[in-house]
């Protein structure tokens, strides 16, 4: 089903007591905390565009495995449209929300368990694909908001998880029951994670078989005993607790946190991967594709505001029409839409799984990804070259309201007399917290992977041997084009069907 955003909050809200920490301080309703408020509206908005008649298309899909209409954040890809709707909706909605959407990566796990638990059950017997949907069901007739937690905190980076120091780096059973299994562990940056209500765990790295205990997957609910959630610091962020809108900017915010799992006990019908590693580094790899599709979406959305918030400032300080700014502005379209372009591609080369799910191109979607990893620096870079030094030195909003400076700021901080004052200092304030800010910066550079991750897959994905032969017939040493040679088999490879 559907569910309305008023609902969304009220779940939110009435749960029992789930462990969460702003600042040093404990949270009792995240619905109303200052810090955590505009992510709750980033999620509203999800489930608002479900009905908004504008929106709908992209935002409501129909899922056979209820057969229903679900929200397109709970559905499975079952085509390739359902692929490039994805990338359309979180540009879409990028707009609206001014900051990272916050509930992609529950729907790209869900996705990826979908594939990968079809191919274990395939290979082993098992039968976690079935566990899974009963899961998938119970979340799409609820339209529960879902977190994916998979980055670990990792401790010493050139040691596997069973070789660390600290046992506990990586997440993994301490204990196995008759009715579940206990985890401990910690994952380290989870977008959005206190405003959802159930966290879908995934291992982050190959394993190998030393490593089994690390390799589980599992969802949880966010109030489930053990569970401690730490919220991570932004720049800007107290920005969030000052009552006026001008500088508190509400909404274009968001968070992401440290989840500590305490000894979590987890029922094996939540366990979607139980030791087995060799699929540890498929499902990383499947669901790191589906979230790097993602971001040329979402990343293109905050782009499109970036743009439009340094257009704005030309045409107030009346230098919109000059070469050199309309000159920056098309380089930021080009960049835009490049990062754009390739998630669409991505999806357009999807393929049909053995589950029946459909799964992004690996290549282009990592190439989606590499491009969000320096565009948006130089997108940032020429928004803030046109909005001139006032980014970093403008007064705050208070200034503006006291009684005294008022009619003084209004007078020299205003450039054409067409505008106000006050709406250069919205725009300059919207620009900064945009340009400069978590989502716009560091995530794209380090989130669904940092860009060597991106690389060491489109080395892998590449066939470096068919080329080489493509330039031994054209340098006449071979008498022949090769037949397509097939690039390093990947251990999903054989899942493809179509
Ligand atoms: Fe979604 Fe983008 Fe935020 Fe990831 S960074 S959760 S893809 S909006
Ligand atoms: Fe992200």
């Amino acid at each position: 089903g559907l569910r309305k955003p008023e609902e969304y909050i009220q779940a939110i809200r009435h749960r029992k007591k789930a462990e969460i920490y702003v600042l040093g301080e404990q949270v009792e309703d995240v619905t109303k905390h200052p810090f955590l408020k505009p992510t709750v509206r980033a999620y509203a908005v999800t489930y608002e565009a479900a009905w908004d008649p504008a929106l709908r298309k992209l935002a409501v899909a129909y899922s056979p495995y209820i057969n229903e209409e679900v929200n397109r954040f709970n559905h499975i890809h079952q085509s390739r449209e359902d692929l490039e709707a994805k990338v359309k909706l979180l540009r879409a909605l990028s707009h609206k929300v001014g900051a990272c959407v916050q509930r992609c990566v529950g729907w790209d796990a869900i996705n990826a368990l979908h594939i990968v638990t079809h191919m274990i059950d395939k290979k082993k017997g098992s039968d976690y694909h079935k566990r899974f949907i009963e899961f998938l069901k119970y979340v799409q007739k609820n339209d529960i908001a879902l977190a994916g937690a998979m980055t670990d905190v990792k401790g010493v980076r050139s040691l596997r998880p069973h070789q660390q120091p600290n046992p506990d780096a990586y997440v993994r059973v301490v204990e196995v029951r008759d009715d579940g299994i206990v985890v401990r562990g910690a994952k380290m940056s989870i977008t959005g994670v206190v405003t959802s209500e159930e966290i879908i765990v995934m291992p982050t790295r190959a394993m190998t078989e030393k490593d089994e205990a690390y390799a589980i997957s599992f969802a949880v609910p966010l109030d489930t005993e053990g569970i401690k959630i730490i919220v991570g610091r932004q720049v800007n962020d107290c920005r969030r607790f000052e009552e006026n809108e001008i500088d508190s900017l509400p909404g274009a915010f968001n968070h992401e946190a440290m989840i500590i799992f305490d000894d979590v006990f987890v029922p094996w019908e939540r366990v979607f991967m139980f030791k087995e590693w060799e699929f540890a580094y498929p499902l990383v790899e499947i669901f790191s594709s589906y979230h790097r599709h993602a971001y040329g979406g979402c990343k293109s959305g905050l782009a499109d505001i970036i743009i439009g918030a340094a257009y704005n400032l030309a045409k107030q300080m009346g230098i919109a029409d000059k070469h050199h700014i309309r000159e920056k502005l098309v380089e930021m379209v080009f960049l835009t839409e490049a990062m754009y372009a390739a998630s669409i591609a991505a999806s357009w080369r999807g393929r049909k799984m053995g589950s029946g799910c459909y799964w992004v191109d690996p290549m282009f979607s990592n190439v989606a990804k590499q491009l969000v990893t320096r565009f948006p620096y130089e997108i940032a870079r020429l928004s803030h070259d046109i909005a001139g030094g006032v980014l970093g030195t403008a007064p705050s909003a208070k200034d503006f309201m006291h009684p005294k400076l008022k009619p003084l700021l209004e007078k020299y901080f205003q450039c054409l007399p067409d505008y106000p004052a006050e709406h250069r200092l919205r725009m300059v304030r919207l620009l900064e917290n945009i340009s400069l800010g978590v989502m716009f910066l560091i995530e794209s550079l380090h989130g669904a992977g940092s860009p060597a991750a991106q690389r060491i897959m489109m080395g892998r994905l590449y066939d470096f041997e068919k080329a080489e032969k493509i330039a031994k017939y054209l340098a006449r040493i071979e008498k022949e084009l090769p037949e397509e040679i097939r690039g390093k088999p990947e251990p999903w490879r054989s899942d493809i069907e179509e």
